[in-house]
C-alpha cells in the first residue's frame, strides 16, 4: 500500500530573511524523518523582497514535491491559507507560519495523535511570547463573554487537518474569513498539543497593532450577535425605567396634587420622557441591526451541516 501523504501548507510575505532557514535548516530534516509521503505547498502572498528567489533556490525542493503559488499581490495571510488548503492534496494537511515561531518538532507528535483519531490537532501557545500579550487576552477575554465559550486560549493556526477536515473547509465561501475560526465552527474531533514557541528567526512580524484589532473586530461580528443584543437590552431598560417614572411623576404631581410635596420641575418631566425615546430608538436601532446580521448570515451561504462519515449496511447500494 502507498504510504500517506501529508502536505505542509506555509504562507509567506516578504519573509527574505529568515525563510531560506526555515525550509533548510528548520523543516526539511523534519520531514525527511517522517514516514509519510511529502508535499510543500508554499504560498507566496504577493512578497516584494526577494522571498521568492530564495525559495527557488532552496535544496529543499529537490528533496520533497514542492508546489509554489505566488499571489499577484498581498491578500493576507487568511487568504493564503486558504489557498494552500485548496491546492494540498494530502490526507492530512499541516498548517504552519514560514518565520520559525511555530517548532517544527510538534509536526511528528501531531501526526501520532492524527493516526490515532484526531480529525484536528491544534497547536496551543504555552507562554505567549508575542508583542500583543495584553491586546489577544482582552480579545479572548471579549470572545467569552461575548458567548463564545468554547474559543481556546492561545489557539493557534499551527494545525493538523484530516482530509475530511479540509474538503469541507473548502467549502465556505465567506470572503472575510478567519481560518481558524472557520476551521473550530466545523467540528471534529478536535485534539490539542501544548507548545512553547519561538521568537521570529528573523524579520518582523507582518500584522501591526491596528491590523490585529481589525481582524478581531472582523471575527467578532462573524461569529457572534451579542453585541446587537446588549443594546437592546439596554434600551429596553431604559424605556422601563423611564416609563415607570413618567408615571409615578405624572400621577403623583399632576394628579394627586403631589401629595409628596417633591414639587419637581417640568425639566425633570422633559428628561425622563427623553430618555424613554432614547429607549425606544436604541430598541429599534438593535431590531435593525439583528435583521440585518440575519441577511449577513444568510449571505455567508455555510453549510447547514457538517457530515463526519457516511456509512451504509445490509444489502443496496451504498450512496
Ligand atoms: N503572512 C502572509 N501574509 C501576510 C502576513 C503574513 O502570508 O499578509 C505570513 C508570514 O510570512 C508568516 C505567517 O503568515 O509565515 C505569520 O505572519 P506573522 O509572523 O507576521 O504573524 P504572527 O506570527 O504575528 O501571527
Ligand atoms: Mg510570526
Amino acid at each position: 500500500m502507498k504510504r500517506k501523504l501529508v502536505s505542509i501548507v506555509t504562507p509567506v510575505f516578504n519573509e527574505e530573511a529568515g525563510v531560506g532557514k526555515f525550509l533548510d535548516s528548520q523543516l526539511l530534516p523534519e520531514l525527511l524523518k517522517l514516514n509519510y509521503r511529502t508535499e510543500l505547498i508554499i504560498v507566496n502572498d504577493g512578497s516584494q523582497d526577494k522571498t521568492l528567489t530564495i525559495i527557488n533556490k532552496c535544496k529543499l525542493q529537490k528533496k520533497i514535491k514542492t508546489k509554489i503559488i505566488t499571489f499577484s499581490k498581498n491578500f493576507g495571510k487568511e487568504i493564503a491559507l486558504s489557498a494552500g488548503l485548496k491546492f494540498a492534496k494530502g490526507d492530512a494537511v499541516i498548517m504552519i507560519d514560514a518565520d520559525g515561531q511555530h517548532p517544527v518538532s510538534v509536526i511528528e507528535k501531531m501526526l501520532k495523535k492524527w493516526e490515532k483519531g484526531a480529525q484536528i490537532v491544534t497547536a496551543v501557545r504555552k507562554h505567549n511570547t508575542t508583542k500583543h500579550r495584553l491586546g489577544s487576552k482582552l480579545y479572548y477575554a471579549m470572545m467569552k463573554m461575548l458567548g463564545n465559550k468554547n474559543i481556546v486560549v492561545g489557539a493557534m493556526d499551527f494545525r493538523l487537518l484530516d482530509r475530511s477536515v479540509v474538503d469541507e473547509f473548502n467549502k465556505f465561501t465567506e470572503r472575510n474569513r478567519l481560518a481558524r475560526g472557520l476551521i473550530d465552527w466545523l467540528g471534529f474531533k478536535q485534539e490539542y498539543i501544548v507548545v512553547e514557541t519561538n521568537g521570529r528567526l528573523s524579520g518582523k512580524p507582518s500584522y501591526n497593532f491596528g491590523m490585529l484589532m481589525s481582524l478581531a473586530g472582523d471575527s467578532l461580528v462573524s461569529s457572534t450577535r451579542t453585541p446587537l443584543l446588549i443594546f437592546g437590552w439596554i434600551g429596553i431598560f431604559i424605556t422601563v425605567v423611564s416609563l415607570i417614572m413618567g408615571l409615578f411623576i405624572l400621577i403623583q404631581q399632576y394628579i394627586m396634587g403631589d401629595p409628596l410635596h417633591l414639587d419637581w420641575s417640568g425639566a425633570v418631566a422633559m428628561s425622563v420622557f427623553v430618555s424613554f425615546l432614547v429607549g425606544l430608538v436604541l430598541i429599534s436601532q438593535s431590531m435593525t441591526a439583528l435583521y440585518i446580521s440575519q441577511i449577513h448570515a444568510e449571505s455567508k451561504g455555510r453549510p447547514l451541516y457538517i457530515i463526519d462519515k457516511k456509512k451504509s449496511k445490509g444489502i443496496g447500494r451504498a450512496f
